[in-house]
């Protein structure tokens, strides 16, 4: 069975869609901003389904708007007019976290406008945007007010089908697996129940400093989702641009504090499994407990050995996402990043420790970055490593095919 994996020019965002024998299975993850789905996504949906294929899973790995924004326009449009048949969505919004299919209404008419007003008001608010990402700010496009939660009813899809509840990691490793078919299936590696919890938690929080109470209703669906959305640290990185040469073994073993955000950790991550191989998928999620889930995965047989054709670096290359530990333990050729530079990632940490535990490895960029030609220079004897970014290939769009 073939595999085509396009990683999109999602600016500092993701958005992949990977195709398993000639687009039999087709598996969505993450749809990057509002543009990512006019310039990228909707016409290979379009193509799809002129071919009489469809999406059998569409994943949106975490709430954050660099992965959420596009699925939004995606579920707008195939709403009013459907493009495309989705047989299951992956997604962990608020009533899936509750566990609840069906939230009361509040008939409060000032709960309803305070909620209504944190739903819209978060996107504006600039502080959260550096000068330069002034374009994605325009890319947000929320003041239609439309949340994914709510397109999601909307549209009547299956949501979190293999699953009663939210999408997380059990302790019984057998319920993690999803079977797309016999030879195609998916293993979750994170979040755990509790990453996603935390994000409640953060959302009560949120409302105990505006004064605000907390009622489980379908009013806090939408502004839980642009709380979230919004929340995440996105000056993580920034301060800390590394102004060295890249000299990898400097870069490699430097000391890292690892600074976690509750929305980052609630990413699902997981393995794509087509017949014999491996592929691994990790959205903004975390080494350490993405290793825990896989050597939890190699202890009960669900997997022979860690060897992988393909890892997505988690967190568009942020070097608190990826540890030595996990690039240690971890066989794999083809490393993917996909950002535009955006909030100071790829760190150069987060490449070197590729080079150093992966020897002879490929390392894919979806844009071409200042960055590059840095390290493509200090390509030495010791370490034999490719590196392939955009003036390499003739697409906008990133293709690798196994
Ligand atoms: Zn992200």
């Amino acid at each position: 069975m073939n595999v085509n994996i396009k990683v999109f020019p999602a600016k500092g965002g993701d958005s992949i869609l990977v195709s398993i024998d000639n687009q039999k299975y087709n598996i969505l993850i993450d749809s990057g901003y509002k543009s990512t789905y006019y310039d990228y996504i909707m016409d290979e949906m379009k193509c799809l389904e002129d071919n009489n294929k469809h999406l059998d899973i569409f994943i949106i790995t975490h709430i954050d708007n660099d992965h959420i924004l596009g699925g939004i326009e995606f579920l707008k449009n195939n709403n009013l007019k459907k493009n495309i048949e989705i047989e299951n969505i992956l997604f962990n919004g608020y009533r899936q976290i509750l566990s609840k299919k069906n939230l009361e209404k509040n008939l409060d008419i000032n709960y309803k406008c305070r909620m209504k007003e944190i739903s819209s008001s978060r996107y504006f608010n600039t502080d959260d945007f550096e000068e330069d990402f002034e374009e994605d700010l325009a890319d947000v496009g929320y003041s239609e007010g439309e949340s994914f939660s709510e397109l999601l009813l909307k549209g009547k899809y299956n949501i979190n089908r293999n699953y009663y509840k939210a999408v997380f990691k059990h302790k019984d490793n057998n319920k993690n697996v999803i079977e797309i078919s016999n030879k195609v299936k998916m293993i979750i590696l994170t979040p755990t129940q509790d990453d996603l919890k935390d994000l409640l938690d953060e959302w009560e929080r949120y409302l105990k400093t505006e004064g605000i109470e907390h009622v489980v209703c379908k009013e806090s669906e939408d502004a839980f989702e642009s709380f979230v959305s919004n929340s995440d640290d996105f000056h993580e990185g920034l301060n800390d641009v590394s102004n060295t040469i890249f000299d990898i073994e400097n870069l490699a073993n430097k000391n890292i504090t690892i600074e976690k955000t509750i929305t980052n950790k609630s990413s699902i991550s997981f393995i794509l499994i087509v017949e014999k191989k491996k592929y691994l998928f990790l959205g903004d999620a975390y080494s350490d407990e993405i290793l825990k889930s896989l050597e939890d995965l190699l202890k009960y047989n669900l997997i022979e050995d860690l060897d992988f054709e393909v890892l997505k670096v988690p967190h568009h290359g942020s070097k608190n996402n990826i540890s030595s530990g996990l690039l240690k333990k971890v066989t794999c050729k083809n490393y993917i990043i996909s950002t535009n530079g955006a909030h100071g990632h790829p760190n150069k940490e987060t490449i070197a420790k590729i080079i150093k535990w992966n020897n002879k490895c490929k390392i894919y960029f979806n844009y071409k970055l200042d960055i590059i030609d840095e390290i493509k220079r200090c390509r030495s004897n010791k370490y034999n490593f490719q590196i392939i970014s955009k003036e390499d290939y003739d697409s906008d769009i990133l293709e690798l095919n196994f």
